[in-house]
Protein backbone atom coordinates (compact mmCIF):
# COMPACT_ATOMS: atom_id res chain seq x y z
CA UNK A 1 0.00 0.00 0.00
CA UNK A 2 1.69 3.32 -1.28
CA UNK A 3 0.62 6.09 1.12
CA UNK A 4 0.76 9.83 -0.43
CA UNK A 5 1.71 12.39 1.03
CA UNK A 6 1.07 16.14 0.67
CA UNK A 7 4.10 18.92 -0.11
CA UNK A 8 4.33 21.69 1.65
CA UNK A 9 7.58 23.81 2.07
CA UNK A 10 9.45 20.95 0.27
CA UNK A 11 8.59 18.51 2.71
CA UNK A 12 6.80 15.54 2.44
CA UNK A 13 3.81 15.67 5.43
CA UNK A 14 0.73 13.89 6.54
CA UNK A 15 -2.35 15.63 6.25
CA UNK A 16 -2.84 17.98 9.65
CA UNK A 17 -6.12 15.82 10.94
CA UNK A 18 -4.25 12.60 9.26
CA UNK A 19 -7.25 10.84 7.58
CA UNK A 20 -6.82 9.33 4.12
CA UNK A 21 -9.02 8.48 1.34
CA UNK A 22 -8.88 5.06 -0.44
CA UNK A 23 -7.08 5.08 -4.29
CA UNK A 24 -8.30 2.30 -6.38
CA UNK A 25 -6.11 0.60 -9.58
CA UNK A 26 -8.55 1.11 -12.29
CA UNK A 27 -7.84 -2.04 -13.88
CA UNK A 28 -8.54 -4.60 -11.51
CA UNK A 29 -10.88 -2.58 -8.76
CA UNK A 30 -7.85 -3.18 -6.08
CA UNK A 31 -7.26 -0.87 -3.58
CA UNK A 32 -3.29 0.04 -3.56
CA UNK A 33 -2.94 3.86 -2.23
CA UNK A 34 -3.76 6.06 0.00
CA UNK A 35 -4.15 9.71 -0.32
CA UNK A 36 -4.75 12.28 2.00
CA UNK A 37 -8.01 13.98 2.77
CA UNK A 38 -6.60 17.53 3.09
CA UNK A 39 -8.71 20.51 4.47
CA UNK A 40 -8.37 24.44 4.72
CA UNK A 41 -5.89 23.17 7.86
CA UNK A 42 -3.51 22.16 5.26
CA UNK A 43 -4.45 24.66 2.73
CA UNK A 44 -3.38 26.96 5.43
CA UNK A 45 0.14 25.37 5.61
CA UNK A 46 0.58 25.75 2.18
CA UNK A 47 -0.44 29.28 2.06
CA UNK A 48 2.39 30.11 5.01
CA UNK A 49 5.10 28.39 2.72
CA UNK A 50 4.11 30.11 -0.04
CA UNK A 51 3.84 33.58 1.04
CA UNK A 52 7.37 33.43 2.60
CA UNK A 53 8.43 31.94 -0.98
CA UNK A 54 7.12 34.39 -2.92
CA UNK A 55 10.11 37.11 -2.64
CA UNK A 56 12.59 34.68 -3.32
CA UNK A 57 11.26 32.80 -6.76
CA UNK A 58 9.86 36.31 -8.03
CA UNK A 59 13.16 37.58 -6.96
CA UNK A 60 14.85 35.27 -8.85
CA UNK A 61 15.70 36.25 -12.66
CA UNK A 62 14.13 34.93 -15.48
CA UNK A 63 17.09 32.95 -16.85
CA UNK A 64 17.45 31.44 -13.10
CA UNK A 65 13.38 30.53 -13.18
CA UNK A 66 14.54 28.62 -16.92
CA UNK A 67 17.09 26.68 -15.35
CA UNK A 68 15.08 25.25 -12.87
CA UNK A 69 12.06 24.55 -14.72
CA UNK A 70 14.01 23.26 -17.36
CA UNK A 71 16.14 21.18 -14.87
CA UNK A 72 12.45 19.34 -14.10
CA UNK A 73 11.70 18.69 -17.52
CA UNK A 74 14.60 16.61 -17.55
CA UNK A 75 14.09 15.08 -14.56
CA UNK A 76 10.49 14.00 -15.94
CA UNK A 77 11.82 12.71 -19.26
CA UNK A 78 14.59 11.07 -17.06
CA UNK A 79 11.94 9.30 -15.39
CA UNK A 80 9.55 8.68 -18.13
CA UNK A 81 9.18 4.81 -17.82
CA UNK A 82 8.27 5.04 -13.70
CA UNK A 83 5.93 7.93 -14.40
CA UNK A 84 4.23 6.38 -16.81
CA UNK A 85 3.86 3.02 -15.58
CA UNK A 86 2.61 5.26 -12.29
CA UNK A 87 0.28 7.24 -14.65
CA UNK A 88 -1.21 4.26 -16.05
CA UNK A 89 -1.55 2.22 -12.54
CA UNK A 90 -3.48 5.23 -11.43
CA UNK A 91 -5.70 6.10 -14.48
CA UNK A 92 -6.73 2.84 -16.10
CA UNK A 93 -5.26 4.11 -19.46
CA UNK A 94 -2.85 2.23 -21.66
CA UNK A 95 0.62 2.09 -21.05
CA UNK A 96 1.35 3.06 -24.59
CA UNK A 97 -0.51 6.19 -24.25
CA UNK A 98 1.20 7.33 -20.69
CA UNK A 99 4.64 6.65 -22.07
CA UNK A 100 4.43 8.58 -25.94
CA UNK A 101 1.12 11.26 -24.79
CA UNK A 102 1.04 12.05 -21.37
CA UNK A 103 4.98 11.87 -19.80
CA UNK A 104 6.03 13.30 -22.78
CA UNK A 105 3.86 16.45 -23.06
CA UNK A 106 4.76 16.97 -19.40
CA UNK A 107 8.04 16.86 -20.53
CA UNK A 108 7.56 19.76 -23.30
CA UNK A 109 5.07 21.92 -20.57
CA UNK A 110 8.13 22.38 -18.56
CA UNK A 111 10.44 22.63 -21.16
CA UNK A 112 7.78 25.00 -23.49
CA UNK A 113 7.47 27.68 -20.46
CA UNK A 114 11.03 27.33 -18.97
CA UNK A 115 11.74 28.91 -22.52
CA UNK A 116 8.96 31.39 -22.67
CA UNK A 117 9.74 33.38 -19.81
CA UNK A 118 13.05 33.63 -21.59
CA UNK A 119 11.27 35.46 -24.78
CA UNK A 120 8.32 37.11 -22.52
CA UNK A 121 7.92 40.90 -23.64
CA UNK A 122 5.59 43.37 -22.82
CA UNK A 123 3.90 46.18 -24.94
CA UNK A 124 5.15 49.38 -24.83
CA UNK A 125 3.06 52.42 -26.67
CA UNK A 126 4.96 55.52 -27.56
CA UNK A 127 2.86 59.23 -28.41
CA UNK A 128 4.89 61.19 -29.89
CA UNK A 129 2.45 63.83 -29.72
CA UNK A 130 3.23 64.28 -26.35
CA UNK A 131 6.65 63.29 -26.03
CA UNK A 132 5.72 60.00 -23.81
CA UNK A 133 6.58 56.54 -23.51
CA UNK A 134 3.63 53.94 -21.77
CA UNK A 135 5.76 50.68 -21.19
CA UNK A 136 3.79 47.26 -19.22
CA UNK A 137 5.15 45.67 -16.63
CA UNK A 138 4.28 42.19 -16.42
CA UNK A 139 4.46 41.20 -12.79
CA UNK A 140 3.69 38.09 -10.81
CA UNK A 141 0.02 37.43 -9.54
CA UNK A 142 1.31 36.26 -6.26
CA UNK A 143 -0.08 33.08 -4.46
CA UNK A 144 -2.05 31.20 -7.31
CA UNK A 145 -4.44 27.81 -7.41
CA UNK A 146 -4.03 25.39 -10.31
CA UNK A 147 -6.37 22.09 -9.96
CA UNK A 148 -6.59 19.93 -12.36
CA UNK A 149 -8.93 16.98 -13.13
CA UNK A 150 -8.06 12.59 -13.41
CA UNK A 151 -7.80 12.11 -17.11
CA UNK A 152 -4.83 13.14 -17.75
CA UNK A 153 -3.07 14.25 -14.36
CA UNK A 154 0.69 15.04 -15.38
CA UNK A 155 0.07 16.49 -18.55
CA UNK A 156 -2.74 18.87 -17.32
CA UNK A 157 -1.37 19.61 -14.06
CA UNK A 158 2.08 20.48 -15.35
CA UNK A 159 0.28 22.20 -17.99
CA UNK A 160 -0.74 25.05 -15.58
CA UNK A 161 2.14 24.98 -12.98
CA UNK A 162 4.27 25.28 -15.45
CA UNK A 163 3.73 28.69 -17.02
CA UNK A 164 2.48 29.80 -13.02
CA UNK A 165 6.03 28.97 -11.94
CA UNK A 166 7.71 30.36 -14.81
CA UNK A 167 5.94 33.81 -14.65
CA UNK A 168 6.86 34.00 -10.87
CA UNK A 169 4.36 33.17 -9.34
CA UNK A 170 4.41 30.70 -6.32
CA UNK A 171 1.47 27.70 -6.30
CA UNK A 172 -0.67 25.82 -4.70
CA UNK A 173 -1.90 22.59 -6.64
CA UNK A 174 -4.65 19.75 -5.78
CA UNK A 175 -4.59 17.07 -8.71
CA UNK A 176 -7.66 14.96 -8.17
CA UNK A 177 -7.98 13.10 -5.74
CA UNK A 178 -8.74 10.12 -8.09
CA UNK A 179 -5.41 10.40 -9.26
CA UNK A 180 -2.99 11.76 -7.50
CA UNK A 181 0.14 9.85 -7.86
CA UNK A 182 2.21 11.43 -10.57
CA UNK A 183 1.69 14.66 -8.86
CA UNK A 184 3.59 12.75 -5.91
CA UNK A 185 6.24 11.91 -7.93
CA UNK A 186 6.79 15.35 -9.52
CA UNK A 187 6.66 16.74 -5.75
CA UNK A 188 9.76 14.40 -4.97
CA UNK A 189 11.56 15.74 -8.19
CA UNK A 190 11.44 19.50 -6.85
CA UNK A 191 14.16 19.07 -4.34
CA UNK A 192 16.65 17.62 -6.93
CA UNK A 193 15.57 20.43 -9.65
CA UNK A 194 16.39 22.67 -7.19
CA UNK A 195 13.00 24.49 -6.42
CA UNK A 196 13.25 26.10 -3.64
CA UNK A 197 11.00 25.24 -0.79
CA UNK A 198 7.30 26.32 -0.45
CA UNK A 199 7.57 27.59 -4.45
CA UNK A 200 5.38 24.83 -5.41
CA UNK A 201 2.86 22.96 -2.43
CA UNK A 202 0.57 20.17 -3.72
CA UNK A 203 -2.09 19.39 -0.87
CA UNK A 204 -3.66 16.27 -2.34
CA UNK A 205 -7.72 15.59 -1.44
CA UNK A 206 -11.35 15.68 -2.09
CA UNK A 207 -12.58 18.82 -4.50
CA UNK A 208 -15.67 19.29 -2.02
CA UNK A 209 -12.66 19.78 0.81
CA UNK A 210 -9.10 20.28 -0.14
CA UNK A 211 -10.39 22.08 -3.57
CA UNK A 212 -13.06 24.31 -2.44
CA UNK A 213 -10.99 25.41 0.72
CA UNK A 214 -8.25 26.49 -1.80
CA UNK A 215 -10.78 28.59 -4.07
CA UNK A 216 -11.87 30.26 -1.07
CA UNK A 217 -8.46 31.47 0.84
CA UNK A 218 -8.19 35.06 0.80
CA UNK A 219 -4.80 34.63 -0.37
CA UNK A 220 -5.12 32.87 -3.32
CA UNK A 221 -5.12 35.24 -6.03
CA UNK A 222 -5.82 33.59 -8.74
CA UNK A 223 -7.29 30.31 -10.04
CA UNK A 224 -6.61 27.89 -13.21
CA UNK A 225 -8.99 24.93 -12.59
CA UNK A 226 -9.54 22.27 -15.18
CA UNK A 227 -12.68 19.67 -15.10
CA UNK A 228 -16.09 19.70 -15.27
CA UNK A 229 -18.25 22.43 -16.37
CA UNK A 230 -20.72 21.96 -12.74
CA UNK A 231 -17.74 22.52 -10.63
CA UNK A 232 -16.68 25.23 -12.60
CA UNK A 233 -19.54 27.44 -11.89
CA UNK A 234 -19.26 26.71 -8.62
CA UNK A 235 -15.47 28.11 -8.50
CA UNK A 236 -16.52 30.98 -10.47
CA UNK A 237 -19.45 31.38 -8.34
CA UNK A 238 -16.44 31.75 -4.84
CA UNK A 239 -13.90 33.29 -7.01
CA UNK A 240 -16.03 36.26 -8.26
CA UNK A 241 -16.85 38.12 -4.51
CA UNK A 242 -13.73 38.12 -3.87
CA UNK A 243 -12.40 39.39 -7.30
CA UNK A 244 -10.16 36.61 -8.07
CA UNK A 245 -8.79 35.92 -11.70
CA UNK A 246 -9.98 33.11 -12.93
CA UNK A 247 -9.34 30.48 -15.84
CA UNK A 248 -11.82 27.93 -16.44
CA UNK A 249 -11.08 24.84 -18.96
CA UNK A 250 -14.42 22.88 -19.00
CA UNK A 251 -16.13 19.94 -20.54
CA UNK A 252 -16.71 19.30 -23.69
CA UNK A 253 -19.06 17.54 -26.80
CA UNK A 254 -17.17 18.08 -29.41
CA UNK A 255 -18.21 17.13 -32.93
CA UNK A 256 -16.41 15.36 -35.47
CA UNK A 257 -17.73 16.55 -39.26
CA UNK A 258 -17.11 14.32 -42.07
CA UNK A 259 -17.73 15.32 -45.81
CA UNK A 260 -17.89 12.75 -48.22
CA UNK A 261 -14.67 14.94 -50.36
CA UNK A 262 -12.20 13.44 -47.40
CA UNK A 263 -8.97 11.59 -46.95
CA UNK A 264 -11.09 8.45 -46.63
CA UNK A 265 -8.40 6.33 -44.90
CA UNK A 266 -7.39 9.34 -42.57
CA UNK A 267 -10.46 10.62 -41.42
CA UNK A 268 -11.64 7.08 -40.60
CA UNK A 269 -8.66 6.39 -38.38
CA UNK A 270 -8.36 9.48 -36.83
CA UNK A 271 -12.31 9.30 -36.32
CA UNK A 272 -11.39 5.66 -34.20
CA UNK A 273 -8.78 7.53 -32.47
CA UNK A 274 -10.30 10.77 -31.55
CA UNK A 275 -13.55 8.59 -30.00
CA UNK A 276 -11.86 6.18 -27.66
CA UNK A 277 -8.14 7.90 -27.23
CA UNK A 278 -7.92 7.48 -23.47
CA UNK A 279 -11.50 5.25 -23.54
CA UNK A 280 -12.97 8.34 -24.60
CA UNK A 281 -11.92 10.86 -21.17
CA UNK A 282 -10.37 13.51 -23.04
CA UNK A 283 -12.06 16.86 -23.38
CA UNK A 284 -11.29 16.91 -26.73
CA UNK A 285 -12.39 13.82 -28.01
CA UNK A 286 -14.88 14.22 -31.13
CA UNK A 287 -18.11 12.30 -29.53
CA UNK A 288 -20.66 13.08 -31.84
CA UNK A 289 -19.51 11.77 -35.44
CA UNK A 290 -21.65 13.53 -38.53
CA UNK A 291 -21.34 12.03 -41.43
CA UNK A 292 -22.50 12.79 -45.19
CA UNK A 293 -25.34 10.85 -46.26
CA UNK A 294 -23.69 9.97 -49.12
CA UNK A 295 -21.75 7.75 -47.95
CA UNK A 296 -22.83 7.35 -44.36
CA UNK A 297 -23.32 3.32 -44.53
CA UNK A 298 -20.04 2.70 -45.89
CA UNK A 299 -18.27 4.84 -43.19
CA UNK A 300 -20.06 3.34 -40.71
CA UNK A 301 -19.53 -0.26 -41.76
CA UNK A 302 -15.81 0.59 -41.77
CA UNK A 303 -16.07 2.65 -38.81
CA UNK A 304 -17.62 -0.48 -36.81
CA UNK A 305 -15.31 -2.93 -38.37
CA UNK A 306 -12.32 -1.19 -37.08
CA UNK A 307 -13.48 -0.57 -33.46
CA UNK A 308 -13.44 -4.49 -33.54
CA UNK A 309 -10.58 -4.70 -33.96
CA UNK A 310 -9.32 -2.30 -31.05
CA UNK A 311 -7.55 -4.58 -28.24
CA UNK A 312 -9.19 -4.04 -24.63
CA UNK A 313 -7.58 -5.25 -21.44
CA UNK A 314 -4.34 -4.54 -19.27
CA UNK A 315 -3.31 -0.78 -19.26
CA UNK A 316 0.02 -2.30 -18.66
CA UNK A 317 0.15 -4.37 -21.56
CA UNK A 318 2.02 -2.79 -24.49
CA UNK A 319 -0.29 -3.79 -27.09
CA UNK A 320 -3.44 -2.50 -25.17
CA UNK A 321 -5.17 0.35 -27.21
CA UNK A 322 -8.63 0.75 -24.83
CA UNK A 323 -7.82 0.29 -21.21
CA UNK A 324 -10.02 0.98 -17.66
CA UNK A 325 -12.14 4.01 -17.05
CA UNK A 326 -10.52 5.81 -13.96
CA UNK A 327 -13.29 5.19 -11.36
CA UNK A 328 -16.07 2.73 -10.83
CA UNK A 329 -18.27 5.72 -10.42
CA UNK A 330 -17.32 7.14 -13.86
CA UNK A 331 -18.14 3.69 -15.44
CA UNK A 332 -21.64 3.34 -13.90
CA UNK A 333 -22.05 6.86 -15.06
CA UNK A 334 -20.98 6.19 -18.46
CA UNK A 335 -23.13 2.24 -18.81
CA UNK A 336 -25.90 5.12 -17.14
CA UNK A 337 -25.79 7.05 -20.75
CA UNK A 338 -25.97 3.85 -22.88
CA UNK A 339 -29.11 2.99 -21.11
CA UNK A 340 -30.33 6.26 -21.73
CA UNK A 341 -29.28 5.99 -25.42
CA UNK A 342 -31.61 3.12 -26.14
CA UNK A 343 -34.22 4.51 -24.35
CA UNK A 344 -34.10 7.39 -26.54
CA UNK A 345 -34.59 4.97 -29.25
CA UNK A 346 -30.55 4.37 -30.05
CA UNK A 347 -29.49 1.40 -31.93
CA UNK A 348 -25.93 0.16 -30.62
CA UNK A 349 -24.04 -0.80 -33.50
CA UNK A 350 -21.07 -1.82 -31.50
CA UNK A 351 -19.97 -1.87 -28.07
CA UNK A 352 -22.91 -1.04 -25.16
CA UNK A 353 -21.68 -3.67 -22.61
CA UNK A 354 -19.01 -4.30 -19.91
CA UNK A 355 -16.28 -6.06 -22.44
CA UNK A 356 -15.69 -9.58 -20.86
CA UNK A 357 -11.79 -9.98 -19.89
CA UNK A 358 -9.19 -12.70 -18.04
CA UNK A 359 -10.66 -12.87 -14.27
CA UNK A 360 -7.91 -10.46 -13.20
CA UNK A 361 -9.65 -7.85 -14.40
CA UNK A 362 -13.24 -9.05 -13.91
CA UNK A 363 -13.44 -6.52 -11.16
CA UNK A 364 -11.90 -3.56 -13.13
CA UNK A 365 -14.28 -0.43 -14.85
CA UNK A 366 -14.38 -1.11 -18.62
CA UNK A 367 -16.53 -0.36 -21.01
CA UNK A 368 -16.37 -2.24 -24.31
CA UNK A 369 -15.93 1.34 -27.40
CA UNK A 370 -19.25 1.75 -28.20
CA UNK A 371 -21.15 3.65 -31.29
CA UNK A 372 -24.76 4.27 -31.25
CA UNK A 373 -27.21 5.79 -34.34
CA UNK A 374 -30.70 6.69 -34.97
CA UNK A 375 -30.91 9.24 -32.10
CA UNK A 376 -31.49 12.50 -32.81
CA UNK A 377 -29.55 15.48 -32.34
CA UNK A 378 -31.05 16.97 -29.51
CA UNK A 379 -31.45 14.09 -27.33
CA UNK A 380 -29.73 13.95 -23.76
CA UNK A 381 -27.26 11.86 -25.68
CA UNK A 382 -26.06 13.71 -28.33
CA UNK A 383 -26.08 16.40 -25.74
CA UNK A 384 -24.26 15.81 -22.47
CA UNK A 385 -21.07 15.18 -22.20
CA UNK A 386 -20.35 11.46 -21.53
CA UNK A 387 -16.89 11.78 -21.21
CA UNK A 388 -16.25 7.89 -21.92
CA UNK A 389 -15.56 5.99 -24.71
CA UNK A 390 -19.04 6.25 -26.22
CA UNK A 391 -19.80 8.20 -29.57
CA UNK A 392 -22.72 8.74 -31.98
CA UNK A 393 -23.32 8.65 -35.56
CA UNK A 394 -25.70 10.53 -37.36
CA UNK A 395 -26.32 11.53 -41.21
CA UNK A 396 -26.31 14.92 -42.66
CA UNK A 397 -27.05 16.47 -45.88
CA UNK A 398 -26.39 20.09 -46.05
CA UNK A 399 -23.85 22.78 -44.16
CA UNK A 400 -27.31 24.38 -43.18
CA UNK A 401 -28.47 20.88 -41.20
CA UNK A 402 -24.82 20.04 -39.96
CA UNK A 403 -24.59 23.52 -38.92
CA UNK A 404 -27.76 23.15 -36.34
CA UNK A 405 -26.62 19.60 -35.16
CA UNK A 406 -23.25 20.89 -34.63
CA UNK A 407 -24.09 24.32 -32.92
CA UNK A 408 -27.27 22.55 -31.26
CA UNK A 409 -25.00 21.97 -28.23
CA UNK A 410 -24.09 24.32 -24.61
CA UNK A 411 -20.40 23.58 -25.81
CA UNK A 412 -18.16 24.87 -27.71
CA UNK A 413 -14.40 23.34 -27.13
CA UNK A 414 -13.17 21.43 -30.22
CA UNK A 415 -14.08 20.36 -33.61
CA UNK A 416 -12.71 18.87 -36.39
CA UNK A 417 -14.17 19.11 -39.97
CA UNK A 418 -12.72 16.68 -42.86
CA UNK A 419 -13.34 18.02 -46.48
CA UNK A 420 -10.99 18.35 -49.32
CA UNK A 421 -12.62 22.13 -50.12
CA UNK A 422 -10.43 24.48 -48.52
CA UNK A 423 -13.64 26.88 -49.09
CA UNK A 424 -16.01 24.93 -46.96
CA UNK A 425 -13.25 24.40 -44.45
CA UNK A 426 -13.07 27.93 -43.68
CA UNK A 427 -16.39 28.47 -44.29
CA UNK A 428 -17.56 25.98 -41.43
CA UNK A 429 -14.25 27.06 -38.92
CA UNK A 430 -15.43 30.29 -38.77
CA UNK A 431 -19.61 29.50 -37.78
CA UNK A 432 -18.73 26.21 -35.77
CA UNK A 433 -18.92 26.85 -31.89
CA UNK A 434 -15.51 26.18 -30.83
CA UNK A 435 -12.40 27.48 -29.41
CA UNK A 436 -10.57 25.49 -31.14
CA UNK A 437 -11.10 24.00 -34.59
CA UNK A 438 -9.31 21.13 -36.60
CA UNK A 439 -8.86 20.67 -40.20
CA UNK A 440 -8.26 17.15 -41.79
CA UNK A 441 -6.57 16.11 -38.26
CA UNK A 442 -7.20 16.26 -34.68
CA UNK A 443 -5.21 16.66 -31.35
CA UNK A 444 -2.61 18.11 -33.26
CA UNK A 445 -0.97 20.78 -30.65
CA UNK A 446 1.16 23.35 -31.25
CA UNK A 447 1.59 25.13 -27.65
CA UNK A 448 1.87 28.44 -28.72
CA UNK A 449 -1.97 28.88 -29.68
CA UNK A 450 -4.45 29.65 -27.24
CA UNK A 451 -6.33 26.61 -25.84
CA UNK A 452 -9.87 26.65 -24.42
CA UNK A 453 -13.25 26.83 -25.15
CA UNK A 454 -16.59 28.95 -25.35
CA UNK A 455 -19.88 28.64 -24.09
CA UNK A 456 -20.11 26.03 -21.14
CA UNK A 457 -16.73 25.34 -21.89
CA UNK A 458 -14.87 27.20 -20.67
CA UNK A 459 -13.52 31.24 -19.84
CA UNK A 460 -10.11 32.60 -20.74
CA UNK A 461 -7.86 30.71 -22.74
CA UNK A 462 -4.37 28.85 -22.16
CA UNK A 463 -1.48 27.98 -23.64
CA UNK A 464 2.03 30.40 -25.08
CA UNK A 465 1.08 34.16 -23.92
CA UNK A 466 -2.57 33.66 -23.21
CA UNK A 467 -1.28 31.45 -20.43
CA UNK A 468 1.40 34.21 -19.30
CA UNK A 469 -0.96 36.92 -20.03
CA UNK A 470 -3.12 35.28 -17.36
CA UNK A 471 -0.53 34.49 -14.57
CA UNK A 472 0.77 37.73 -15.06
CA UNK A 473 -0.52 41.22 -13.35
CA UNK A 474 0.01 43.99 -15.98
CA UNK A 475 0.94 47.36 -14.71
CA UNK A 476 1.30 50.54 -17.19
CA UNK A 477 3.91 52.86 -16.33
CA UNK A 478 3.61 56.21 -18.69
CA UNK A 479 6.52 58.77 -18.66
CA UNK A 480 6.36 61.83 -20.53
CA UNK A 481 9.90 62.85 -21.88
CA UNK A 482 8.94 66.35 -23.32
CA UNK A 483 8.35 69.57 -21.75
P1 LIG B 1 -14.30 17.76 -11.67
O1 LIG B 1 -14.85 19.08 -11.99
O2 LIG B 1 -15.11 16.85 -10.83
O3 LIG B 1 -12.89 17.88 -10.93
C1 LIG B 1 -11.80 18.60 -11.42
C2 LIG B 1 -10.91 18.99 -10.28
O4 LIG B 1 -11.62 19.88 -9.43
C3 LIG B 1 -10.49 17.82 -9.41
O5 LIG B 1 -9.21 18.06 -8.87
C4 LIG B 1 -11.53 17.86 -8.30
O6 LIG B 1 -11.09 17.21 -7.15
C5 LIG B 1 -11.66 19.36 -8.11
N1 LIG B 1 -12.89 19.79 -7.49
C6 LIG B 1 -14.10 19.14 -7.42
N2 LIG B 1 -14.99 19.89 -6.73
C7 LIG B 1 -14.35 21.03 -6.36
C8 LIG B 1 -14.73 22.20 -5.64
N3 LIG B 1 -15.97 22.36 -5.14
N4 LIG B 1 -13.82 23.18 -5.45
C9 LIG B 1 -12.58 23.06 -5.95
N5 LIG B 1 -12.14 21.97 -6.62
C10 LIG B 1 -13.02 20.98 -6.84
O7 LIG B 1 -13.93 17.15 -13.04
P2 LIG B 1 -13.39 15.70 -13.31
O8 LIG B 1 -12.21 15.44 -12.47
O9 LIG B 1 -14.55 14.80 -13.25
O10 LIG B 1 -12.84 15.84 -14.81
C11 LIG B 1 -13.62 15.61 -15.91
C12 LIG B 1 -14.09 16.92 -16.50
O11 LIG B 1 -13.00 17.74 -16.85
C13 LIG B 1 -14.86 16.70 -17.78
O12 LIG B 1 -16.02 17.50 -17.77
C14 LIG B 1 -13.90 17.17 -18.85
O13 LIG B 1 -14.50 17.62 -20.01
C15 LIG B 1 -13.19 18.27 -18.15
N6 LIG B 1 -11.90 18.52 -18.79
C16 LIG B 1 -11.75 19.68 -19.51
C17 LIG B 1 -10.58 19.94 -20.20
C18 LIG B 1 -10.39 21.22 -20.95
O14 LIG B 1 -9.25 21.55 -21.25
N7 LIG B 1 -11.42 21.97 -21.25
C19 LIG B 1 -9.47 18.97 -20.20
C20 LIG B 1 -9.74 17.79 -19.41
C21 LIG B 1 -10.92 17.59 -18.73
P3 LIG B 1 -11.47 15.65 -6.88
O15 LIG B 1 -11.39 14.94 -8.18
O16 LIG B 1 -10.44 15.25 -5.94
O17 LIG B 1 -12.84 15.67 -6.32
Amino acid sequence: MIRIENFINGLHLPPRVNSYLPCYEPATGALYAEVPDSGPEDVDLAVLAAEQALLIWSGMSQAQRHDILMNLSYLIKENLNKLAQAESRDTGKPIKLAKQVDIPRAVDNFKFFASSIMHFASESHHMPGVQAINYTLRQPLGIVACISPWNLPLYLLSWKIAPALAAGNVVIAKPSEVTPMTAYLLSKLCKEAGLPPGVLNIIHGAGPRAGQALVEHPKIKAISFTGGTATGRRIAKIAAPQLKKISLELGGKNPNIIFADCDYDKALSTAVKAAYSNQGQICLCGSRIFIERSFYDRFKADFVEKVSRLRIGDPSKASTQVGALTSASHRDKVLAYIELAIQEGGHVICGGEVPSLPSQMSNGYYVAPTAIENLSFDCRTNQEEIFGPVVTLTPFDTEEELLLYANSVSYGLSATIWTADVSRAHRLAEKVDAGIIWVNCWLLRDLRTPFGGMKDSGVGREGGLEAMRFFTEPKNVCIQYGA
